[in-house]
């Protein structure tokens, strides 16, 4: 049995039983009340003949008692019988005067004994006279008339009139009324079982609605969760915020499809965001802004320009937007990282899109942070901390790399080495902290005159390198030269006055002419370095190593 088939039918066993009491009540309420009033009926017809008996007058007879008799009961409808103090049938309305001789004594009947003791009595029971169920009313009184001395019958003043009415009628009008409840009841009853049909129909029909809501809920928040653990695997596989930038722009249309979106990123610059990565058509907001162009930014919290009925709207978005807009900041270790914005299509963002936007943004934060750090600790490892540039090792990655990409594509690759000359004079004379000075500036003068796809390293102490891919060795000396004289050139002061001007020597060595792999070009580079030191420092010197590691007197290219 189904709940909802319990449901319907538990009301419905609960009303029939309180239907079925109900109407036992009714009825011998109703029955009551009906005895009642016949019993008031019968004392009322009861007291008329007995006014009627006072008017009989001087010498009434038994005849004259059976006359009246009969004429009330005619009037009333009810057997009126008039019975003598001992009991004897006076008169009755249902016998012949010849018939009142047989009649039993009705002495030993209940309420004629209570009617001769109190003055009024009544009775139910069964009458084999006229065979049947009666109602007795019996009232005494002492007639006004002369007992007639002729008739031995009539030999008191002291009368007592009874009426009676058979129950049949009572019992009649119950049956009637039992058919009335009973059929009311089956009405009602089928009328409940019709209303509990159809109700258990459209309980089901709710039930089954609600049912296929819940399930297409469960499983949308089925599909957002497992959107959010693929975006959150993804995003800890990314090793860049570019690659990360495509994958929202793949999965968050996804997540929130009703809603136009964008992530901005917090730009080196520290104050700054710009777009990374928008969807859904046309960002409408600025590419790049500042902080506190963003309300969620400012706050650190989400922000929704509807906002309890506010219009609050940051400034890097466009103003004459329709749809809400909500904002929400990429945090991590209380870090804000970016944000992501949202601007619905049609007029609000839906309390679920907010929760996935937060939930989103969460895991962004944290993606984000995670980038950040491996970046940090990534440039750690490869940057030397005192210049900023690249160390060896890196240096040495990026050489192999070079190498293998050269050897593939037949291009040339340029190496300088490069040391400062008498360094160790200037930590001398002005200290550590000002021969570290120097360092950073020719770090700086390195990295700003030489191509983006070159690297600049510090090779070591005072020493620097360069792997120039795709460069003649021409240019390389060339470019050995402008370093050489920019490094010359250079003003660097300690209290106001000019120190000395910091040299160079610089061996260049060149990929395929000097070297077959990067060892051996290390190697040329710095056996150019020493021969330039050699030969008076301050000066750029062009490797005599030949291709086989055999150094000639004569350059051969
Ligand atoms: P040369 O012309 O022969 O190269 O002479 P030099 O003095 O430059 O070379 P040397 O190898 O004799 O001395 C190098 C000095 O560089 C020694 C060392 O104290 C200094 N040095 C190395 N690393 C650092 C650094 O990080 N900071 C500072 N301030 N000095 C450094
Ligand atoms: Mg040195
Ligand atoms: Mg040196």
């Amino acid at each position: 049995m189904t709940i909802t088939t319990k449901l319907v039918l538990a009301p419905i066993i609960v009303l029939l039983g309180v239907g079925v009491t109900s109407a036992f009540m009714l009825d011998s309420y109703l029955q009551s009340v009906l005895k009642d009033r016949i019993k008031e009926e019968l004392s009322g017809i009861a007291a008329s003949a007995m006014v009627a008996v006072n008017a009989l007058g001087q010498g009434a007879d038994i005849a004259s008692f059976d006359a009246l008799a009969d004429r009330l009961g005619k009037s009333s409808g009810a057997r009126i019988t008039f019975v003598d103090r001992e009991g004897a049938v006076l008169g009755d309305s249902e016998l012949l005067l010849e018939e009142l001789r047989q009649v039993n004594n009705l002495k030993s009947r209940p309420e004629i004994q209570s009617a001769i003791r109190g003055g009024y009595g009544f009775s139910e029971r069964y009458s084999a006279t006229v065979d049947s169920e009666f109602m007795y009313v019996a009232t005494r009184v002492t007639s006004k008339y002369a007992p007639n001395q002729q008739d031995p019958a009539v030999t008191s003043r002291f009368v007592i009139a009874r009426a009676a009415l058979p129950l049949t009628n009572i019992n009649q009008a119950a049956a009637g009324m039992r058919w009335g409840y009973g059929l009311i009841i089956i009405a009602s009853f089928s009328g409940v079982v019709l209303l509990g049909l159809v109700a258990s129909r459209l309980i089901a029909k709710a039930i089954k609605n609600e049912r296929t809501i819940l399930e297409q809920r469960v499983s949308a928040r089925t599909k957002e969760m497992s959107l959010l653990q693929n975006m959150s695997g993804l995003l800890n596989a990314c090793t860049t915020v570019d690659e990360a930038g495509k994958i929202f722009m793949q999965l968050l249309p996804q997540l929130l499809p009703e809603l136009r979106g964008a992530i901005s990123v917090k730009k080196s610059n520290r104050n700054r965001f710009s777009v990374l990565a928008s969807w859904g058509g046309e960002w409408p907001g600025a590419e790049d802004f500042k902080t506190n162009e963003c309300w969620a930014l400012r706050k650190k919290h989400h922000h929704t320009s509807q906002e309890q009925e506010t219009n609050v709207i940051c400034e890097h978005l466009n103003e004459t937007l329709k749809g809400e807009a909500m904002c929400v900041p990429l945090l991590a270790q209380g870090e804000t990282f970016g944000a992501l914005h949202l601007i619905s299509n049609t007029s609000h963002v839906s309390d679920n899109e907010f929760k996935i936007a937060v939930s989103a943004a969460e895991q962004i934060g944290l993606a984000l942070a995670n980038l950040h750090l491996r970046n940090d600790l990534r440039q750690q490892a490869i940057r030397d901390p005192l210049t900023g540039i690249y160390n060896r090792r890196y240096m040495m990655e990026t050489l192999q790399q070079e190498f293998s990409r050269a050897k593939r594509l037949h291009s040339t690759i340029g190496l300088l080495m490069i040391d400062l000359d008498h360094f160790k004079r200037f930590n001398d004379t002005f200290g550590h902290d000002i021969g570290d000075l120097v360092l950073k500036r020719v770090a700086r003068v390195l990295r700003k005159n030489s191509r983006a796809e070159d690297t600049v390293c510090r090779f070591g102490g005072e020493e620097f390198c360069l792997v120039c891919p795709d460069m003649s060795l021409e240019n390389a000396q060339y470019l050995a030269e402008k370093f050489r004289k920019r490094i010359r050139n250079l003003d660097i002061r300690v209290n106001h006055k000019p120190i000395d001007a910091v040299t160079l020597s610089i061996g260049v060595a060149l990929f395929p002419h000097h070297a077959h792999d990067a060892e051996l070009l290390l190697k040329s580079a710095d056996e150019a370095l020493y021969r330039a030191k050699a030969e008076g420092r301050d000066r750029v010197v062009v490797s005599l190593v030949n291709k086989a590691g055999v150094k000639s007197q004569f350059l051969l290219i």
